[in-house]
């Protein structure tokens, strides 16, 4: 029955991350899958997070479906953290959000909703970018191109990015990240997303912002600069975000779309077609991680514990950063690793090669995205040293 069903390829950051784990190596390093892990290496568990999971388990909570647009205090909460309380995008009751199954489902409802209501629309996403943004948009039924974005230099190919985007057709959709940009962490400036919103107004195009990092750049208002920007300038746009980075809860799949619309009555008309993608596909999302989340947002004082630590965090992959750099600098003086203190976030573009990418991880046990890619947060100050005497070894070699 099943002869002609093929073999998938699986997912290259997934299989790397398990090849990491049945590594025997002692003192091997995982700079490879976007999961933040502390100076243990561990997955934390947030303070704040525990506290409202100890609450939930205290109160007892039923669990009748929640609503096909998920919990009302969780999206709220989402568009509070998004826009700024009282923004007034929120209180013109512009903006139509839906819970969804991480921001991969978020994408996906996007995506879904693009190919619905803008058929002829292609989908431009930066090259490079995180890789299930192609099967996410593709598998949707959507035509998917690239826009230059990474230059050698470690920065950002602003005035080529610009060209490119100046020459699409109406309702062509761009996908921007909207901080902490995966896979380079290379991000527009504020004064880069003032030259490229007139761009994208003029030329009608629809972005399509995706925020998986709040609070690793410079902090969670300053993160949402994007967002903020977008909807001042009076657009219209798609944004999806997540909370498995900012609150460590990526097997809880708390993530959400948010559409802003020109008014009110559009906002209602497309909040009905994206719980219409909903109905279509789970009917309705999952109730422990958005009680969790708005719980942490809604109560003062798991609200400043949460941000404490992800000042925390944000803090740690800075001073990271500073000692890799340092690090390599004393090794090879005559080379410029000044991409790693401008990057921002959890990830940095090294510009290795695939054979020196596997070099690290045969001979050192040191394991990188096959493009090169870097999670700093993987790096400890007890490896940092090693790690520095491995990537200057394979830069020699
Ligand atoms: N967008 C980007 C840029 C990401 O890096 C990720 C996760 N790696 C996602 C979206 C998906 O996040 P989630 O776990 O919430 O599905």
């Amino acid at each position: 029955m099943f002869q002609h069903v093929e073999a998938f390829a699986g997912d290259a950051i997934v299989a790397l991350n398990e090849a990491f784990h049945r590594d025997t190596r002692p003192h091997k390093v995982n700079l490879s899958i976007g999961i933040y892990c502390d100076e243990q290496g561990q997955v934390p568990a947030q303070h704040a997070v525990c506290e409202a999971e100890q609450y939930l388990a205290e109160t007892r909570q039923p669990k009748p479906y929640l609503p096909m647009e998920g919990s009302t205090s969780f999206r709220n909460a989402m568009q509070e953290l998004l826009f700024g309380a009282g923004h007034e995008v929120l209180a013109q009751g512009r903006v139509a959000t839906v819970q969804t199954v991480g921001s991969s489902g978020a994408l996906k409802a996007g995506a879904e909703f693009i190919c619905q209501w803008f058929p002829s629309s292609a989908v431009w996403l930066s090259d490079p970018t995180w890789d299930n943004h192609h099967s996410l948009f593709e598998s949707a039924g959507l035509s998917v191109h690239s826009y230059p974005y990474y230059g050698a230099d470690g920065g950002l190919r602003f005035d080529a990015m610009l060209e490119t985007l100046r020459a699409l057709p109406r309702h062509s959709v761009v996908l921007l990240h909207a901080c902490c940009h995966n896979p380079t962490g290379v991000d527009l400036t504020p004064a880069q997303w003032q030259l490229l919103i007139p761009v994208l107004q003029q030329k009608a195009l629809i972005p399509f912002l995706d925020l998986a990092y709040q609070g690793f750049g410079d902090g969670l208002e300053e993160d949402a600069y994007a967002v903020r920007a977008l909807a001042q300038s009076g657009m219209c746009f798609l944004l999806a975000n997540t909370l498995s980075k900012s609150m460590g809860v990526y097997a809880e799949r708390c993530g959400a779309l948010s559409v802003v619309c020109a008014d009110a009555a559009q906002a209602e008309r497309v909040l009905g077609q994206l719980k219409s993608t909903v109905r279509q596909s789970y009917f309705s999302p999952p109730a422990h991680g958005s009680r969790v989340v708005a719980r942490v947002l809604e109560d003062p004082q798991l609200r400043a514990s949460w941000e404490c630590d992800l000042t925390a965090m944000r803090e740690r992959i800075r001073s990271l950063r500073h000692q890799l750099h340092a690090a390599l600098t004393r090794r090879s003086p005559e080379r410029d690793f000044g991409y790693l203190l401008t990057q921002r976030g959890m990830f940095s573009y090294t510009n290795f090669t695939v054979q020196q990418v596997r070099s690290l991880r045969e001979t050192y046990a040191i394991y990188l995205v096959n493009s090169g890619r870097m999670c700093i947060s993987g790096l400890r100050a007890d490896n940092v040293e090693r790690v520095a005497d491995a990537m200057a070894a394979v830069s020699v070699g």
